[in-house]
C-alpha cells in the first residue's frame, strides 16, 4: 500500500454561546482534519492541535518525498523520518502538530486495511468505555443579567444531572479572589465523592498561583492544571513545595523529550499530552509509556473535533492502569460535552458520552469514525 495524496480541511466549529478562559473569549474554535489517500482506495483522517493554516502549509512541504509513496503501515519508519526533516528548525508546536496529524491518519488507513479498531494495533483494549470528566465549565454571559457572569454551579449542576463525577473549572480569567469564590461554590455544590478540576492556562506567575494554591489548599482539588507558563519550571518547583494540591500540565508539549524533561524535574502529578500535537499516535503512546516509569498519571488532553477525540480514546483505551491491580483506576478522560461544540454533525455515527462514559468504538474499523462529507462542507472555512 502507497500514500497517494493528502488533503486538507480547515473547519470552524462555532461557540453558542460565547465562552471565556484566561487567553479571552472563544466565539469559534477551529482545527485542522487531513485525509490521506492510499493506492488501494482506502483513506485516513488524521488532526491536529494548534493553528490550522500554517499547519495545513506545512504539512503541504512535508507531503513530498517522506510521505507520498511511503506504506501507511510503517508509522515508525514515516515519523522518524518527518521528525529528522524538521528537527533542526523545530521540537514542538505547528511542526509536530504536523507530524501528529499524518501519524494519527495512517493508523486510521492500518486499522481500516486490516478491518481493526486502533485500539486493538495499540495492544488493547484494556478499557472498552472510558469514564471521562466534564471539562466543561467556563466562563459565560449570563442571558438574564447583562454584563454578569453564569453562576458556575448553573453548568455543575446540570453535568452532574448528566452523570459525570468528575468537573473542570475553567480559571484565570479573573482577579483570584473572584476565581476562587467561584471555585469554593462549585464545590461546596458538588458531592464530595465528585472529582474537582480547575484549569488555569498558564494564567498565572509563581506569586499568584501559591496566593490561590495556599487558599483553596483544603478544598479537596482533584487536580490544579496549568497555573503557570510551560516553561516556568522554577516557578513549578516553588509552587511544588508551598501546596499539596496535585499539579497537571502537559497540552502543550510535544515530543517524548520534552516529557522527559518535566518527568525528571518531578513537578507534575499528572500529565495530560495532546494526541495532535505531542507526536501522534505513534509517540503519544510512548509518552504514556514513559509516564509510567516514573509513576507519574497519564490521560489525553481533549479539545479536538471527532477524529483527534477518536485518536485519544483508543489510546486510552489501550493504556493499562499502572499498577495493573484490583481496584487500580486509569484517570478519567477529558471530555467536552455540550454547549461547548467540537462535533458538530462530522460524524455519521457520532461518539457519545452517556452517563459520563464514552463507548470506545471497538466494533468499527481504524479510529471508528465515518466522516460526513456534507457536514464536512458546511464547516469548512471558506477561504
Ligand atoms: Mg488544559
Amino acid at each position: 500500500m502507497k500514500i497517494t495524496d493528502i488533503e486538507g480541511y480547515v473547519l470552524d466549529f462555532p461557540q453558542d454561546p460565547p465562552w471565556g478562559y484566561s487567553k479571552g473569549w472563544v466565539t469559534s474554535a477551529p482545527t485542522l482534519l487531513i485525509e490521506v489517500s492510499t493506492d488501494e482506495g482506502i483513506t485516513g483522517w488524521g488532526e491536529a492541535y494548534g493553528p490550522p493554516e500554517p499547519i495545513h502549509e506545512l504539512i503541504q512541504n512535508l507531503s513530498g518525498p517522506n510521505v507520498t509513496g511511503a506504506d501507511p503501515f510503517e508509522t515508525e519508519k514515516i515519523w522518524g523520518m518527518l521528525r529528522h526533516e524538521i528537527r533542526d528548525h523545530s521540537q514542538s508546536g505547528i511542526a509536530m502538530a504536523a507530524i501528529s496529524a499524518i501519524d494519527i491518519a495512517c493508523w486510521d488507513i492500518k486499522g481500516k486495511a486490516l478491518n481493526t479498531p486502533v485500539c486493538k494495533l495499540l495492544g488493547g483494549p484494556v478499557h472498552e468505555t472510558l469514564h471521562c470528566y466534564a471539562s466543561a465549565i467556563r466562563y459565560t454571559k449570563d442571558p438574564d443579567q447583562s454584563d454578569a457572569l453564569t453562576d458556575p454551579v448553573v453548568p455543575a449542576k446540570r453535568y452532574l444531572e448528566q452523570g459525570f463525577s468528575a468537573i473542570k473549572l475553567a480559571i484565570g480569567m479573573l482577579d483570584i479572589s473572584e476565581d476562587i469564590e467561584r471555585i469554593k461554590s462549585v464545590r461546596e455544590f458538588l458531592p464530595s465523592d465528585v472529582d474537582l478540576m480547575i484549569d488555569a492556562n498558564h494564567a498565572y506567575n509563581s506569586k499568584t498561583a501559591k496566593q490561590l494554591a495556599k487558599q483553596i489548599e483544603d478544598l479537596d482539588i482533584f487536580w490544579l492544571e496549568d497555573p503557570l507558563s510551560q516553561d516556568d519550571f522554577p516557578g513549578y518547583r516553588s509552587l511544588r513545595a508551598s501546596t499539596s494540591i496535585p499539579l497537571a500540565s502537559g497540552e502543550t508539549l510535544s515530543g517524548r523529550p520534552a516529557f522527559r524533561d518535566i518527568l525528571v524535574e518531578d513537578i507534575f502529578d499528572v500529565l495530560i499530552p495532546e494526541t495532535g500535537l505531542a507526536g501522534g499516535l505513534t509517540e503519544t503512546k510512548k509518552i504514556f509509556d514513559l509516564t509510567d516509569v516514573f509513576g507519574v498519571g497519564c490521560t489525553p488532553h481533549g479539545f479536538a473535533s471527532v477524529i483527534g477525540t477518536a485518536a485519544a480514546m483508543h489510546l486510552a483505551a489501550s493504556h493499562a492502569p499502572n499498577p495493573f491491580t484490583t481496584g487500580s483506576e486509569s484517570l478519567p478522560f477529558e471530555w467536552t460535552p455540550p454547549p461547548l461544540d467540537r462535533f458538530g454533525n462530522l460524524a455519521i455515527d457520532p461518539l457519545r458520552c452517556v452517563d459520563g462514559k464514552v463507548i470506545v468504538p471497538i466494533e468499527r474499523p481504524g479510529l471508528g469514525v465515518e466522516i460526513d462529507r456534507d457536514a464536512l462542507r458546511m464547516l469548512s472555512r471558506v477561504a
